[in-house]
C-alpha cells in the first residue's frame, strides 16, 4: 500500500530515512525494550549517519506528545463509544494503551522526527 519512497512507508517500518533500504534499529521488534531505542550509528548502505546533531533525538518528544494523544483520542473512543463503557472504564482503556503501546509510540516518534529533516533519494536508494 505504501510503497518504498514514500514517507508513510520510511515511518511505519523505521527504516533509514534517505534510502529506505534497512532498519534504523538494532532489534526491529520495539517490545525488547532493553533495545527500544539503541539504533545504528549510521545506515550500512548509504552512510547516513542518523543522530545529525547530538541529542537530535530529545525533539521526538514533541512528536511523541501529538503521537501520544492520538493513541489515547482512539482508546477513548474505542471504549466510550463503540463498547459503550462509562469514564472510569474509558480512562483505564487510555491508560493501559498508553502503557501496552509505548515502545511504539517512541519508535513511531523517532522516525516521524527524523522525516521531517531528511528525504528519500532514489539514486542512494539503488546502490
Ligand atoms: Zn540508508
Amino acid at each position: 500500500m505504501f510503497k518504498k519512497g514514500s514517507k508513510i512507508y520510511g515511518i511505519l517500518n523505521g527504516v533509514c530515512p534517505v534510502c529506505h533500504e534497512e532498519s534504523m534499529y538494532m532489534n526491529k521488534n520495539p517490545y525488547v525494550l532493553t533495545e527500544a531505542l539503541s539504533m545504528h550509528e549510521r545506515c550500512s548502505n548509504c552512510n547516513t549517519k542518523y543522530k545529525m546533531e547530538p541529542s537530535f533525538f530529545y525533539g521526538s518528544m514533541y512528536v511523541s506528545y501529538g503521537v501520544g494523544t492520538a493513541f489515547a483520542v482512539a482508546a477513548f473512543i474505542i471504549s466510550f463509544v463503540f463498547l459503550g463503557s462509562n469514564l472510569k472504564v474509558a480512562f483505564g482503556a487510555i491508560v493501559a494503551t498508553m502503557i501496552a503501546f509505548m515502545p511504539v509510540i517512541m519508535r513511531v516518534s523517532r522516525n516521524i522526527w527524523i522525516n521531517f529533516f531528511m528525504h528519500f533519494d532514489k539514486e542512494k536508494a539503488k546502490k
